[in-house]
């Protein structure tokens, strides 16, 4: 029996079979995604981030962001990327940031690893200093599962950045949260996120003194890399109708889209980073919107575009920035 015969084929048809709509609410966190640059290649990457490509943010957008950000109440910014470290202003966007009246509360989207490379030293106390929130990507406690989705050598430099961010007070100090996201190193969903947590810190204390606050399960999206390693192993289809099987109704009130906006590194606005890999670009009469255009008071209550890789953020527990949703 194929999915469609099933289940609704689409993930707006499936919505309503709920009575669902999927709705903005009040904006709580910008999220900023700053470019593509990175020092790694991972298997599961939505964004198809590398070391050659060449699209960051320059200088001139992140202060047309950040004007824009200082006329709203927005508190929080979240950046990814990417590595968002590697784009030549980093620096300059998280000083700017907390020189606003009041200074917005900054998480750094960190792939770990880049805080050990050469020119990259310094990274880890800088953002101590300045109380950046750690969200960090680790998709196993064991070597071999995160050097088969990350590359070879990287599980060990995890961990070297892990203990470096430790000895700073991250995972301990009450202003230095550090949290882990594990995602799926196949065509699964996640496990129950509270288990996983307490073997992440068991084996992360146990074998390497490591100590972290929560750990965040994301189920991997049918996007961009991800999309084409499950085609070129002929399980995209499978993956799509597990998603649609797994579709729960009571993950849409704590879905991202809303109570986060998206800006890419251009200013274009989206409802979630994947909407913006897929180009799903806010509109207004015909043309994107870029962040600057936006008026704040009009988002809420904006409806939220939505194609059917959103099954992945409501399949089974839920999925989004902050992990599992029910
Ligand atoms: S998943 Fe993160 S660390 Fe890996 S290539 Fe993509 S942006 Fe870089
Ligand atoms: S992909 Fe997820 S976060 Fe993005 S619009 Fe769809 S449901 Fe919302």
């Amino acid at each position: 029996m194929t999915a469609s015969a099933t289940y609704p084929s689409s993930f707006r048809a499936t919505l309503a079979q709920h009575s669902l709509r999927l709705r903005r609410s009040r904006a709580e966190i910008l999220q900023v995604n700053v470019g593509k640059l990175c020092n790694l290649t991972c298997v599961h990457c939505h964004v198809n981030a590398g070391p050659k490509r060449k699209e960051i943010m320059t200088r001139e957008t992140i202060d047309r962001v950040i004007d824009w950000l200082a006329t709203t109440d927005i508190p929080t910014v979240d950046l990814t990327g990417g590595a968002p470290e590697m784009i030549p202003d980093f620096r300059h966007f998280v000083e700017r940031l907390k020189a606003l009246d009041p200074p917005r509360h900054i998480i750094d989207r960190c792939n770990l690893t880049i805080l050990l490379e050469p020119g990259f030293e310094d990274y880890a106390q800088f953002l101590a200093q300045h109380e950046i929130e750690i969200i960090a990507s680790m998709p196993c406690y064991s070597p071999e599962n995160v050097n088969a989705q990350r590359g070879e050598g990287v599980f060990d430099a995890s961990i070297k950045a892990l203990q470096l961010l430790n000895s700073l007070g991250y995972g301990t100090a009450p202003h230095l949260p550090l949290h882990l996201v594990y995602n799926p190193n196949g065509a699964f969903l996640p496990g129950p996120q509270a288990e996983l947590e307490a073997d992440y810190k068991r084996e992360l204390k146990e074998h390497f003194g490591i100590v972290f606050n929560n750990l965040y399960t994301i189920t991997n999206l049918p996007i961009a890399r991800f999309a084409s390693y499950l085609k070129h192993n002929n399980k995209l289809a499978d993956y799509m109708l597990l998603l649609k099987e797994a579709f729960n109704p009571a993950t849409i009130e704590g879905l991202m889209c809303r109570n986060t906006i998206n800006v890419s590194w251009t200013g274009e606005v989206f409802d979630c980073d994947f909407n913006q890999m897929l180009k799903m670009q806010w509109h207004d009469r015909g043309r994107g919107l870029y962040l600057w255009d936006v008026d704040l008071a009009s988002v809420e209550n904006r409806e939220i575009l939505v194609a059917d890789h959103c099954f992945g953020c409501t399949a089974g527990a839920g999925s989004s920035c902050g992990g599992a949703l029910v």
